[in-house]
C-alpha cells in the first residue's frame, strides 16, 4: 500500500487546523492557502489544475505554502525573503522547535525529498507556530469558541477507528484516524450519494462482535460499567479508553459507538433538508 495522509493522526490536526484557521494565515487573498484535500494531493504528489510559467518560477505550490507559513513567523519574518529560502528556514525553524530528527532530514536531503510522515509533522508544527506568532490568527483564535476549534469527530468503529469529516464547499473530506494497525485508511470526498455509500460500506466491514471486541458482558457490579445505550453491562477491565462524546453523557459500547457513527454519517449526507 502505498503511502498516504490519512495514515498519520497529524494529518487530522492539520485538517482541523485549515478548517478553522485557514482564512486567516493568508489574507490577501492569494490561493497559497490550501484546503485539506488539495494539501492532500500536494503531499502526495498527484497533480492539480496546469502549471504556469510563474509557479514553476516560484517553486511547487506544497514549497510556496511552506514559505508562505514561514513568513508570518516574527522570527522568521524578517530573512525568509523569497521561496527559495524555504529549505535553509526550515532547517533554523525545526532546530528552534527541538524537532532534532526532523532537522538532521531536512539539513542533508530538503523537504521535498523526505518522508511523507516527516513532511506532515512539520507541517504540523508550522500552523502551531502561527497559533504564536500570526497575529491574523491570534485574534481570530481569541474569539473562536473552545467548540468551533475542537472539531467532533463523527464517531467510532468497533475497531476504535476515528472518522473526522471538514466541511469543503458544498462536500465534506472525511478522514478515518487510524488506531487499530490493522485497519486500512480511508480519505474520501463525500460529495453525493454514492460516496456516501461508500463510506458506509466501509465503516460497515468492521463487524460488531460479541466478546472479544465489545467485552464480556456481566452482571452489573462496582466493577462494571452500563452502555448508554443498549443497557448492557461490560467489565470495567475490557472497556476502551474514555469514550468519545457526542450530546450523550454516557459510555457507549463499541458496538454501539459503531451504530451512531453509521446514523451520523446518514444525518450528515444522506438525509433530504
Ligand atoms: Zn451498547
Amino acid at each position: 500500500m502505498s503511502d498516504c495522509c490519512e495514515k498519520y493522526p497529524d494529518f487530522i490536526a492539520i485538517c482541523s487546523f485549515l478548517n478553522v484557521f485557514g482564512p486567516q494565515i493568508e489574507k490577501t487573498g492569494e490561493d497559497s492557502v490550501p484546503s485539506p484535500c488539495t494539501l492532500k494531493n500536494w503531499l502526495e504528489g498527484v497533480e492539480t489544475g496546469r502549471p504556469t510559467r510563474k509557479s514553476v518560477n516560484r517553486g511547487s505550490p506544497l514549497t510556496k505554502f511552506i514559505f508562505t507559513l514561514l513568513s508570518k513567523l516574527t522570527i522568521e519574518r524578517e530573512k525568509c525573503k523569497d521561496v527559495s529560502d524555504v529549505d535553509r528556514f526550515l532547517v533554523a525553524f525545526t532546530l528552534t522547535q527541538g524537532m532534532t530528527y526532523q532537522y538532521a532530514l531536512l539539513r542533508d536531503w530538503g523537504f521535498e525529498n523526505i518522508p511523507l510522515k516527516e513532511k506532515i509533522a512539520i507541517i504540523r508544527r508550522l500552523l502551531e507556530a502561527q497559533l504564536d506568532q500570526n497575529k491574523n490568527v491570534i485574534d481570530s483564535a481569541m474569539f473562536a469558541k473552545g467548540f468551533d476549534i475542537r472539531h467532533e469527530p463523527l464517531g467510532r468503529d468497533v475497531a476504535g477507528n476515528f472518522y473526522w469529516h471538514f466541511v469543503e464547499g458544498r462536500h465534506s473530506l472525511v478522514v478515518k484516524e487510524l488506531i487499530n494497525p490493522k485497519s486500512e485508511p480511508l480519505c474520501l470526498v463525500v460529495k453525493n450519494e454514492e460516496t456516501a455509500q461508500m463510506l458506509l460500506a466501509h465503516i460497515k466491514q468492521y463487524k460488531p462482535q460479541k466478546s472479544e471486541k465489545n467485552g464480556e458482558k456481566v452482571r452489573k457490579s462496582k466493577t462494571a460499567t452500563t452502555c448508554g445505550r443498549c443497557r448492557q453491562n461490560f467489565k470495567n477491565e475490557q472497556i476502551l479508553d474514555e469514550a468519545i462524546r457526542f450530546d450523550n453523557t454516557e459510555w457507549f459500547c463499541p458496538n454501539c459507538e459503531q451504530q451512531k457513527l453509521i446514523e451520523n454519517v446518514t444525518e450528515f449526507f444522506l438525509t433530504e433538508e
